[in-house]
């Protein structure tokens, strides 16, 4: 994603009630249900971006909590700018962090789900351990996740998602359902919500894959 720094947009992420700041983060840990005031399940989006994706879950979900996570303000913003125009929502928060500190966010277990849409494909091997759906983050991913839970991957980047079914493989997580063409495939298709990168790329033809992953 090319980044922008926008003027402000470090501002009016620390002074809005929807996003929960780094000082109060790590202690909400095991208490995020406390954070919305019910014990719905919880759905964590890793690398969020814009936030289109989460901010219609959580609108078609009112019987979830969700969790958009991203590390950059300057795209952040733009999420909070979605999630303000819908303040009648109380099951939506955003995190301004480094997906590689969840496990020192969320307990074990409190993660229901994790979404991870379109996530960076950092194409150098030097960088393979950086990728999202890697076997490194998939670790971490597993210390949050609750046992039934599940982690749905999507993306139009073939090579990120051969990398990803290798990862989850030598990780030792079971492949619960996969489509290497999900606009064409009804049954996975069903309550698809498109994420921005989703509509930019399918609207060029590029099929989308999608893996859900179990233990
Ligand atoms: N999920 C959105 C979509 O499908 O439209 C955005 C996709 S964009 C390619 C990936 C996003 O993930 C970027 O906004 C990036 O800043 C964020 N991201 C990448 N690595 C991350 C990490 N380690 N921690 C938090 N956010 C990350």
């Amino acid at each position: 994603m090319r980044l922008r720094n926008i003027p402000g947009s470090r501002e009016a992420i620390a002074s809005s009630d929807f996003v929960i700041h780094e000082d109060v983060m790590t202690k909400k840990k095991g208490h995020w249900n406390e954070v919305f005031g019910n014990s719905l399940p919880i759905y964590i989006e890793v690398g969020m971006g814009k936030g289109q994706f989460i901010t219609r879950m959580a609108s078609m979900h009112p019987d979830r909590n969700f969790i958009g996570i991203e590390k950059y303000s300057s795209v952040l913003i733009r999420a909070l700018e979605k999630r303000e125009q819908m303040t009648d929502l109380h099951n939506l928060y955003f995190l301004r962090m480094e997906a590689e500190d969840l496990p020192q966010v969320f307990a074990p277990g409190e993660a229901a789900g994790i979404y991870l849409n379109f996530s960076d494909p950092w194409p150098k091997d030097r960088h393979a351990k950086r990728r999202l759906p890697s076997k490194e983050f998939l670790a971490r991913y597993d210390q949050i996740l609750a046992p039934e839970g599940r982690i749905e991957f999507k993306t139009d980047n073939r090579d990120l998602f051969k990398f990803s079914l290798e990862q989850a493989e030598e990780a030792g997580w079971t492949v619960e359902q996969l489509t290497w063409d999900l606009h064409h495939d009804p049954a996975m298709m069903e309550g698809n919500v498109m994420t921005e990168y989703e509509e930019r790329f399918s609207a060029k033809g590029n099929p989308i894959h999608k893996v859900i992953l179990r233990r």
